[in-house]
This record gives C-alpha cells, sequence and structure tokens, in this order.
C-alpha cells in the first residue's frame, strides 16, 4: 500500500548561541528541500536516496560538525565518520576517521550498494570510495579558520585547566555548551520504506583514530521497517555504550509510539550515563519523535500535509 512521504533532519543538539540559530535554521531547511525533491518528486524517490541527499547539503554547510568545516581533532586534522542504512533489507554503510573525503556519507552508500562488507576505515576507505569513483581531496581541503582557532582556544584553555589541577577540560567531562553539530537525516517513502543516515566530524579535540556514536549501526544511526529510523547526535561515548538508536528502535517495535520513545531516550541517557544530547526517530507509519535533553537541537521535517523546522523542543510532542 502506497504511504506518504516523510523527512525528518537534525544539525546537532547543544546550547547553540543566539547568533548560531539562523545559520542552523537554514541549513537543516535548505537539507530538508533537498531531500524532499528526492522523496516527493514525479519519480517519488527512495527515502535512501533522500537521506543520502539531505546529509551531503548539510556535510556541505561549514555551519554544521561533518564533512568541511568540522572539528578538529587533537592533532588538528579532520576526521569523519558516516554511516546510512536502508531499513527494507537492513544493509548498511560505513566509514570512520576518513580524512579526504568531503561527502563521506557518499562513500557509505557506495559501500551499502557495492560491497559484501559494511563498514571500512581510515585508508581503506578512502581506496575503496577512490576505485569506485568518489573522489578524494586532501585534508586541508575540509579545515576551516573557524575550527583552527576553536581547536586552539580549546587546547589553551586546556593546558591553563591542567596547571591548576583542575580536570575540567579532561576528554570525558562534556557539558551542553559545547558544540555538537553533528548531522542526520531519516526518511520514509512512498513504498513504506525507511533510511536513515547520520554523517560527523566527532567531537573537538577528540585523539586521532576515536570513533563516535554517530557511524555505528545501532548507536547513531539505526533503519529497521520493523521498527524504526533513528538518527542521533551529542556525546558520543555514552550514547554509543546504550547503543541509543537500537534501543530507540526497540521501544517502537514494542508498541510505542515515536514520539514518547524519542523522549525516553534522552531520559535514559541522562539517568543511566548522565549523557546528553539529540534523537530523530520515525516508524513505518509516519508517525515523528523529536527530542533532546540540551537547551537547543537544530530539527526539521516535512510531510506532505505540514512542514516545520526550530531549535528548541524538549517535551514530547
Ligand atoms: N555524537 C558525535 C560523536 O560523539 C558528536 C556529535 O553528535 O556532535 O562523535
Amino acid at each position: 500500500m502506497p504511504t506518504h512521504p516523510v523527512l525528518v533532519v537534525h544539525g546537532g543538539a547543544w546550547a547553540m548561541p543566539d547568533d548560531m540559530v539562523d545559520a542552523h535554521i537554514r541549513g537543516v531547511n535548505n537539507a530538508l528541500a533537498a531531500g524532499w525533491r528526492v522523496l516527493n518528486g514525479d519519480r517519488g524517490g527512495s527515502a535512501l536516496d533522500a537521506v543520502e541527499e539531505a546529509v551531503v547539503i548539510l556535510e556541505d554547510d561549514e555551519t554544521f560538525d561533518a564533512g568541511r568545516g568540522s572539528f578538529l581533532n587533537r592533532d588538528g586534522k579532520v576526521q569523519l565518520d558516516a554511516l546510512i542504512m536502508d531499513g527494507a533489507t537492513l544493509r548498511a554503510g560505513g566509514v570512520g576517521c576518513v580524512e579526504r573525503l568531503r561527502n563521506p556519507v557518499r562513500a557509505a552508500r557506495k559501500i551499502l550498494s557495492e560491497s559484501p562488507h559494511v563498514y571500512f576505515v581510515a585508508e581503506g576507505a578512502e581506496r575503496f570510495a577512490a576505485e569506485h569513483g568518489i573522489e578524494l581531496c586532501q585534508n586541508e581541503d575540509l579545515i576551516i579558520p573557524r575550527e583552527v582557532e576553536r581547536l586552539r582556544a580549546y587546547q589553551a584553555a586546556q593546558s591553563v585547566s591542567k596547571q591548576d589541577g583542575n580536570d575540567l577540560f579532561a576528554p570525558t567531562s562534556h557539558d551542553v555548551t559545547i558544540s555538537h553539530d553533528t548531522v542526520g537525516a531519516i526518511a520514509l517513502d512512498r513504498n513504506g520504506n525507511i533510511a536513515a543516515a547520520t554523517s560527523t566530524g566527532g567531537t573537538l579535540n577528540k585523539a586521532p583514530g576515536r570513533l563516535g556514536d554517530s557511524s555505528l549501526i545501532g548507536c547513531g544511526c539505526y533503519a529497521n521497517n520493523e521498527s524504526a529510523a533513528v538518527s542521533t547526535t551529542g556525546w558520543g561515548e555514552p550514547i554509543m555504550k546504550l547503543v541509543l538508536a537500537k534501543w530507540t528502535a526497540d521501544r517502537i517495535q514494542a508498541g510505542n509510539l515515536p514520539e514518547w520513545s524519542a523522549q525516553e531516550a534522552m531520559n535514559y541517557l541522562k539517568q543511566r550515563l548522565n549523557g546528553h544530547g539529540g534523537i530523530i526517530v520515525l516508524n513505518p507509519e509516519g508517525h515523528i519523535g523529536i527530542a533532546h535533553n540540551t537547551p537547543r537541537m537544530a530539527w526539521a521535517y516535512k510531510t506532505v500535509k505540514k512542514e516545520e523546522a526550530g531549535i528548541e523542543r524538549t517535551s514530547m510532542q
């Protein structure tokens, strides 16, 4: 039975300052428009194509921590992670710690479509991408002055804090004022299939080789037609430990609505590991959930009847 398409995107969850709100809303709206053109065009594209196109727009937008303009790791390099997953077949493609791809989600999609494997990291992922027609860039092409300055300021504060014997800036103590601008998209197409994609530069000043939740199946991204499509953002280590995207999908498979399940996931993240972040959720019936336990989250969604974008949504819809 044909279904009405639905698309939801996000661009991170944290205490976004007022002067960054417009850029975030503009960014998620642009991604929504691009994904919707695929999903609701004449040919009624697939959910998988729609989430890929939406995430490409977000990766290309320097507002977000994905693609060019991402946070720098401790060595001053951009290292990117991304995952895309098809809820109909459970096919998935992931890349981790890539340094020479402008759009890691494109490489992830190639893995999903053209490889018997599911996940590639570092040079092996870049080699796979190049062999499948994706142009490699230099790491410097992904670095922007804003992020060089952000890393410099962070590392300077860290060394002052260490001299004072203060552990405030240790990598394990995160607070919501540290930006989390990971991006993601989830979609339902006319054939009733759902899909999800998440892409990130990870966390500021991360150790080289550190992989977050975003590109791990069931942690930062998940899609299964029997339950839900999910994308998360936030402090990755707690999200990973809780396998939070799959945890949320399981609640939906058990009969709960996405609205409730998304909020429950944020409560669980906070209560169990004092984690923070945001989540978008969609079931094959087209019900959506958007929740965060941070002051703000950039999100936007569109259905055939309604379109909305925003920055604050802390309670159940
Ligand atoms: N979850 C991402 C990570 O830990 C960061 C983020 O969402 O901004 O890599």
